[in-house]
């Protein structure tokens, strides 16, 4: 194709919570006028700000643009749980066990290429060490099931030689202040990212370095002319030999991948900042994240002041939806799971009431591939994260800039050689269907 054009760009209609705490500065003017650069990058979030990082670190006198259809951490990089996982984490499996001991070897490997490589920027961009905490996580358990897929999870990572370590009820106590779970398993690895001050330090850091990043600025379509690309949205355009596409499942609104992408929103909610007398009364450490035993459960992180404020997020619910956008009615039911899950671990705090209740927008095949790689001559795409966006994402991004500047590497090669994604049954069967799987599987999940 010589022609790309956006059949929908980005809309939420709930706020990106990790931004909104942060008060962060206005977003840029829009893009307007004529421009050129040698590289133009799609969208802002984990994929593009990594893509066009690589990039400057590749090419240090290239120009680069950046363009997002939303300002910077408002679209899904501001809307995640901030768990920057370096172990399998297949969300479709009953304990997160993965594809086999080799394929979960690398794959770690390459999480954790991702995670130095967000550290590294951190250390450049003299980012708050808030915003990217190498404390690691915990699988939490609240029932025999629960505990019993984190003991199969347990001799997997031994199998794979990756270090743990089993917390039994009183640890889980001392950590969250409540008696709910009744077993943990803790990992090392993960990178506990503030999502948004994470993201806005990369971007800030980036533009320092001279790379441009548009906000507000949706791209409405991408032609060639001669042996450039025209990329357009609605008040500008830049001519560049290079396409990077870092816009999630938005991919599928330029036509690329079309009936192979699954549309997932996950839902969150976060508390006000407590009260000291809540805080109290809870008890427990600052900050911690617990991410569930049973992939469909909930996941709930504790934050401090050094991250926006003593709050506590809680995720849970997940809906496809095709048209990539979610209702009102979508965001308030998620809201009162949040709510019955919330209560049930902290009873000691009833009446506080959320401050934040928003949704983000993920992206999954259903064979778990990327679409990361040369769609035509001068477009790459580093899309499709499967859940786990903020280490995968990165990856992606790494991997298109470096195949971009024709260079091979771990990552490249990894994507290269991934499989094409499977086609999705037909609409509207398919959305039907995986709802109606999610509903299931997450009343299997219950306690957990
Ligand atoms: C509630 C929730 C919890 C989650 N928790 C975790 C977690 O703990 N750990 C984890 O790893 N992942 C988590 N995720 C998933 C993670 O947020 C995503 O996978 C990740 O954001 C994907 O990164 P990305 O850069 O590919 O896409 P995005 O972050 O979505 O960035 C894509 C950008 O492209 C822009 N864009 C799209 N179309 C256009 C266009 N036409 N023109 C210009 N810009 C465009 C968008 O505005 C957006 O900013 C969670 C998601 C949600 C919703």
């Amino acid at each position: 194709m010589s022609a790309y054009q956006a059949k929908r760009t980005p809309r939420f209609n709930s706020p990106a919570a990790w931004r909104d705490i942060l008060n962060p500065p206005a977003p840029s003017e829009p893009l307007a006028g004529d421009h050129t650069a040698d590289f133009v990058v799609i969208g802002g979030g984990f994929a593009g700000l990594s893509a066009a990082r690589r990039l400057r670190q590749l090419q240090p006198s290239s120009t680069i643009v950046v363009l997002d259809a939303l300002a910077i951490a408002e679209g899904s990089a501001g809307r995640n749980s901030g768990f920057m996982i370096d172990l399998p984490h297949d969300l479709a499996s009953e304990d997160y066990a993965g594809q086999g001991a080799a394929a979960d070897q690398v794959l770690t490997g390459l999480n954790r290429h991702a995670i130095r490589f967000a550290q590294d920027a951190v250390a450049e961009f003299d980012i708050n060490r808030a915003f990217a905490d190498p404390v690691g996580k915990v699988n939490g358990a609240a029932s025999e099931a629960g505990h019993a897929h984190n003991e199969s999870y347990a001799a997997h990572l031994a199998s794979l030689g990756e270090v743990f370590e089993k917390l039994d009820a009183k640890d889980m106590q001392a950590m969250t202040g409540s008696d709910y779970y009744t077993s943990g398993l803790y990992t090392p690895g993960t990178l506990m990212l503030q999502p948004a001050g994470y993201v806005l330090g990369v971007a800030a850091g980036l533009r320092a370095q001279g790379v441009q990043i548009w906000e507000n600025s949706a791209v409405v379509g991408f032609q060639k002319q001669g042996q450039s690309w025209c990329v357009q949205t609605a008040h500008g355009r830049v001519s560049t030999p290079q396409i990077i596409l870092a816009n999630n499942g938005h991919l599928e609104s330029f036509g690329v991948a079309r009936g192979h992408l699954m549309q997932l929103f996950l839902y969150a909610s976060m508390t006000p900042e407590l009260s000291a007398d809540d805080l109290k009364s809870l008890g427990g450490q600052p900050r911690w994240g617990i991410t569930p035993s049973d992939p469909m459960g909930t996941t709930m992180r504790r934050i401090d002041t050094a991250q926006g404020g003593n709050r506590i997020v809680t995720r849970t619910c997940a809906t496809v939806r095709q048209t990539m956008e979610v209702s009102a009615s979508d965001v308030r039911r998620a809201a009162r799971v949040q709510r019955r899950k919330f209560d049930a671990r902290f009873p000691k705090l009833a009446g506080v009431q959320m401050q934040y209740e928003w949704a983000g927008h993920l992206c999954l095949s259903l064979n778990g591939v990327s679409v990361t790689g040369v769609i035509e001559d001068g477009v790459i795409s580093a899309c499709v994260q499967n859940g786990l966006g903020t280490a995968r994402g990165t990856l992606t991004g790494i991997a298109a800039a470096e195949l971009a500047c024709g260079q091979n590497s771990d990552s490249t090669r990894y994507f290269t050689e991934e499989d094409k994604p499977k086609k999705l049954p037909p609409q509207p069967f398919a959305q039907f269907g995986a709802n109606a799987y999610l509903r299931w599987k997450e009343h299997q999940a219950r306690a957990e």
